[in-house]
């Protein structure tokens, strides 16, 4: 009962950004706070359904069709395609001139950007086109989670020698990430990449902000990584839900774990110190086959299979804890993408969903490592595979009290809000800024906003009506 009358505040609040948000916007932002109505996993056999365009079908428990019996991620698809994604020659035009910004911004500085390095298919394409098409003089940082195979510390090896690039690794805490990764499973929830995803974005703007850098130039790509159901991943910028699944279900405390907050990645980090993450792919016509068998020739990378096989524990993860707990395959998604980018049929994508995931005594073998090496017995992992689904929306985290969507509003929208933000960024108040940001970093950025609108609006006025009056009484009568 005692959090209710926040929440039905917090739900109108949301509403009324809502729909002024969905004036603004072609495209959908985040979905607005709101545990989804079913479960992964909990749909009936009765109910089923699958797109007729892409073969996302209801083992995404929120999936929706229109009148053509086209699902809301093909929908979502074409929007953000048309939106963000420019293959043609303006569009390289706009990624070299972004890139002569960064050119220039780098001068005399021993790096102009940061590229994330993981050996795999997307950032050493990424890593071959910001050197050799763009001209850029990276700092190439990979994040060391204790899964690297040992074709991935060749393939990063070759990639930086063969570039002529720096490298900077940082090796995690193993003994604190295993017990992180072995929290997110004994919890139930979908999303177990998240201590890695989270630790990697922590990494790539921290080294940064060390080196002098703004620009991190990434390896995503809308074309093929999107259609996502949000019940299978969300919450990979939350760190508070992040903590609190680790007080919850693990045993260690996170002292060196790389973090970052909601202050951070929503405000200080892009509108304080103005950073740019700037994703290259979204620029080209970005064609896999040919980029490995260019990577492979100029590179020598060494190929690992399927997508994101890179490591034992992801292999896992996706087609064994996805699937045998949520009924969530990966594949569909990916495949999904496929389709609508027209690299490949509906039909062969059902073919290939026909094939099993992973060969049977892989998974043996695969489940038998991983569960040894997080610490986690035969018997634990089989009451986690039995115990109901979880979802995000079950803990504590920050989207409970900054709905994406309200604050992204706000920045666009309130000038209120925005200019506090504008004034603080300014050139001559960044070192005054930093100290500032470090020293409040614990404050939440609303009530921060809060507390510096009530100080000028109400207690301003206030005071110098005091002063006045004080004046007035104390003048000497004549
Ligand atoms: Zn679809």
């Amino acid at each position: 009962m005692e959090g209710s009358h926040k929440n039905r505040l917090r739900d109108r609040i949301v509403d009324l950004f809502d729909e002024k948000l969905s004036k603004r916007y072609a495209t959908e932002i985040s979905p607005r706070f709101q545990p989804p109505a079913v479960r992964p996993g909990e749909q009936s056999a009765t109910t089923y359904r699958i797109c007729k365009r892409c073969v996302m079908d209801s083992s995404d428990p929120e999936i929706t069709f229109d009148d053509e019996g086209v699902c809301q991620h093909c929908r979502n698809y074409d929007k953000q395609i048309a939106l963000y994604v420019k293959r043609d020659a303006a569009g390289w035009a706009e990624m070299e001139a972004i890139a002569e910004t960064i050119r220039k911004e780098g001068e005399g500085k021993p790096y102009d950007c940061i590229i994330g390095l993981s050996g795999g298919v997307d950032s050493t394409y990424v890593a071959y086109l910001v050197v050799k098409k763009l001209g850029l003089r990276p700092l190439a940082v990979h994040m060391d989670n204790g899964w690297n195979t040992e074709i991935a510390v060749r393939n990063i090896e070759n990639v930086v020698t063969r570039l002529g690039i720096d490298l900077h690794t940082v090796v995690l805490d193993w003994e604190e990430f295993r017990d992180l990764q072995a929290s997110f499973i004994r919890a139930g929830v979908a999303d177990c990449e998240i201590p890695t995803d989270h630790a990697i974005g922590a990494v790539l703007y921290k080294t940064a902000i060390e080196k002098g850098v703004r620009f991190i130039i990434g390896g995503s790509n809308l074309a093929t990584e999107q259609m996502v159901p949000r019940t299978w991943s969300s919450g990979h910028g939350d760190w508070r839900y992040i903590r609190t699944l680790q007080k919850q279900f693990g045993s260690k405390k996170l002292e060196s774990y790389p973090h970052y907050t909601f202050w951070e990645h929503a405000i200080y980090w892009p509108y304080v110190r103005e950073m740019r993450m700037v994703y290259v792919l979204n620029y080209i016509e970005y064609n896999k086959i040919e980029a490995i068998d260019l990577m492979k020739a100029e590179l020598g990378w060494v190929s690992y299979g399927d997508k994101h096989h890179e490591s034992i524990y992801t292999r896992f993860y996706q087609t064994q804890y996805l699937i045998e707990k949520f009924g969530a395959d990966k594949r569909r998604p990916h495949l999904s993408c496929l389709i609508n980018d027209h690299r490949m049929t509906r039909d062969e994508a059902l073919a290939e969903l026909q094939r099993p995931p992973i060969a049977e005594e892989i998974a043996k073998t695969d489940r038998e490592f991983v569960l040894k090496k997080l610490g986690l017995t035969e018997a634990e992992y089989a009451k986690v595979l039995a115990a109901p689904p979880k979802t995000y929306w079950d803990f504590d985290s920050d989207e409970k009290y900054f709905p994406d969507k309200a604050y992204h509003w706000a920045l666009h929208n309130l000038d209120l809000l925005k200019n506090p933000v504008r004034v603080l960024s300014g050139r001559a108040w960044k070192s005054v800024c930093d100290g500032f940001a470090a020293g409040f970093e614990w404050l939440r950025v609303k009530w921060l906003f809060i507390w510096l609108w009530v100080k000028i609006l109400v207690k301003l006025p206030f005071r110098l009506a005091w002063r006045i009056l004080k004046r007035v009484i104390a003048r000497p009568k004549a």
